[in-house]
């Protein structure tokens, strides 16, 4: 199957990718949200924060690119813009 990748894999999803993907992204999502001040900027909210990648591209985890969101105003801009949340956390 050499040069045949899943769906699964493409996107990191794999177990292996998971667990190093999970790793690095708990420190980069600590780093955004003391950024932040540990809440929504928008909303001000300190619960049910998801991290948004400003450009939906969940690989560009630059500090800019990331903003602290409130759960349903990131699922409100998700819909919005049409992409699926599947692409952030
Ligand atoms: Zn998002």
């Amino acid at each position: 199957m050499g040069g045949y990748y899943t769906v699964a894999e493409q996107f990191g999803l794999t177990t292996n990718n998971r667990t190093r993907y999970s790793k690095k992204w708990i420190q980069i999502k600590k780093n955004c949200l003391t950024a932040f001040g540990n809440r929504c900027p928008i909303t001000g909210r300190t619960d049910k924060i998801h991290i948004h990648h400003i450009d939906f591209n969940r690989e560009n985890n630059n500090p800019e690119n990331l903003i602290p969101l409130w759960s349903p105003l990131h699922t409100l801009i998700h819909a919005l813009e049409g992409f699926s949340k599947a692409w952030c956390e």
